[in-house]
């Protein structure tokens, strides 16, 4: 067993998690963190500091995606300790469905389409803003927040030279 960083991370990055980590297996991208699979002694002190509910336990089901790219990024990614930066706008991202589209790995250059788009707090933002993002052209719509909100489907790919994600049945290359 062990502790997984899921979606709602992305673009929030609170950080509050690292500090209470006693073994310090947390690790740091540009807008996520991940929990080092074989490191993570399975003792749950991250999992209530998280402001954005991000940290579960892979007991839950359905984490198969989200235990994957913890795994596969705590070996690329520096360990993070303290906390750095906190995004301004974390709390604009905090919640937002579909947020997979904006994982950056840094093992690419990120395309335009998926690199984080600057929302303004509350009523300020644009409405296209607020009701989804831009993928290959495509405006894909942020799910409605509730019961059936329907899944984001997320893909990692296996071989280095193509690494990155479906969205929604659209890909994106982080
Ligand atoms: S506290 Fe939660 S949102 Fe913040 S960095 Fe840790 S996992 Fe991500
Ligand atoms: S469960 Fe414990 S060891 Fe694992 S990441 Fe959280 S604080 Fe660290």
């Amino acid at each position: 067993m062990t502790y997984v960083v899921t979606e709602n991370c992305i673009n929030c990055k609170f950080q509050d998690c690292v500090t209470v980590c006693p073994v310090d297996c947390f690790y740091e991208g540009e807008n996520f963190l991940v929990i080092h699979p074989d490191e993570c002694i399975d003792c749950g002190v991250c999992e209530p500091e998280c402001p954005a509910d991000a940290i579960r336990a892979d007991t839950e089901p359905g984490l198969e995606t989200w235990l994957a790219i913890n795994a596969k990024y705590a070996a690329r990614w520096p360990v993070i300790t303290e906390i750095g930066t906190v995004p301004a706008d974390a709390q604009d991202w905090n919640g937002r469905p579909g947020k997979a589209a904006f994982l950056i790995t840094g093992e690419a250059p990120a395309e335009p389409q998926a690199r984080k788009p600057v929302y303004p707090s509350g009523d300020e933002a644009p409405a296209a803003q607020r009701e989804g993002y831009e993928v290959d052209g495509a405006m894909v719509a942020f799910p409605e927040a509730g019961a059936d909100t329907a899944p984001v489907e997320l893909l990692p790919r296996d071989s280095e030279e193509d690494d990155g994600f479906e969205v929604d049945g659209l890909r994106v290359t982080p």
